[in-house]
């Protein structure tokens, strides 16, 4: 897969992009520049690169990966390149990210394969407030009757967020620190903004041989192309925040942050669970950090008498 996407000319891949960064209608235009370049555990990053890895091809944003557990009570159920996750309780599920409204198909044939049915999804919640992640909201929710929960921050981001001229769905707004709990299983909202204003990692415990592990659904911390004294006050205290939360099992919005497709494979050969590792918990805060400081020397420079 990520052979195939690195033959895709540019032109394919960012085509039809709408969405995940901060500028949005600039990035639906043209793709993020090729520069700088970050070397962060031997691999290099571009602005260009990592939303590349991110996004893949349209086939890759619609097509639903191998639905597959991914600890305990926790699967995942997204497409090739755009993570959802289900949370499986006694008392019913709890999504988080519809991705695309186009996408909400594959993930409710994911749902059923796992044996799980779309309509117990009681709560749905969101990493961030980009159409690749939660355009999908409304759909999920007129078809599940999900009560939808939002980071404050995001809600106006969110309340924009109209396909097809439908209102986007807010149940309940949830502030840093709040808690939601169903059927045993609690998740913990943490405000780690930059990305978009209300942009949420989502904590939780999982068990497994008799072990208690930490579980993080980070959010994006990918920086704009352009950072603003606001935005930079914003990621400064995010990189620090997620640094400080306790992980061993590390998720994200998009599976290439975690190398999700490399994982999967050596799930399905066995042996130790490749999803718990807690070396790899920083790595794309590591990435994102080491671009933030290059965008902002960059930008620095520029504006340098
Ligand atoms: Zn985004």
């Amino acid at each position: 897969m990520n052979n195939i996407t690195r033959m895709l000319p540019l032109t394919h891949i960012f085509g039809a992009l709408v969405l995940c960064a901060g500028a949005e209608t600039a990035l639906a235009q043209a793709p993020p520049p090729d520069h700088p370049a970050v070397t962060v555990r031997g691999q290099t990053y571009t602005p260009r690169s990592i939303l590349a890895r991110n996004m893949g091809s349209e086939a890759d944003r619609i097509t639903a990966f191998p639905p597959h557990r991914i600890i305990d009570n926790i699967y995942y159920v997204g497409t090739n390149t755009l993570s959802s996750f289900l949370i499986a309780t006694p008392q019913g599920q709890i999504l988080i990210d519809s991705t695309y409204e186009r996408s909400v198909p594959a993930i409710e044939k994911s749902v059923t394969q796992l044996g799980f049915k779309f309509s117990d999804i009681k709560i749905l919640l969101g990493n961030h407030a980009h159409g690749d992640h939660q355009e999908g909201d409304a759909l999920v929710k007129q078809m599940t009757g999900a009560q939808v929960m939002a980071m404050a921050e995001d809600v106006p981001a969110l309340q924009a967020m109209k396909p097809g001229g439908k209102e986007h769905p807010i149940d309940k707004v949830l502030h840093d620190g709040d808690r939601v709990t169903l059927g045993g299983t609690t998740l913990v909202a943490h405000l780690t903004p930059g990305h978009t204003r209300g942009c949420t990692t989502w904590t939780t415990t999982a068990q497994e041989g008799g072990k208690t592990y930490n579980v993080m659904f980070g959010c994006s911390l990918r920086p704009p192309a352009v950072l603003t004294p606001a935005l930079v006050e914003e990621f400064n205290r995010s990189y620090k925040a997620v640094r400080a939360l306790p992980c061993d099992v590390q998720l994200g919005d998009h599976g290439a942050q975690y190398n999700m497709q490399e994982k999967y494979a050596k799930r399905k050969d066995g042996g130790p669970n490749p999803f718990i590792d807690p070396a790899s918990c920083t790595l794309e805060a590591d990435v994102q950090e080491a671009m933030f400081h290059a965008i902002l020397a960059e930008q620095q420079q520029a504006t340098r008498p």
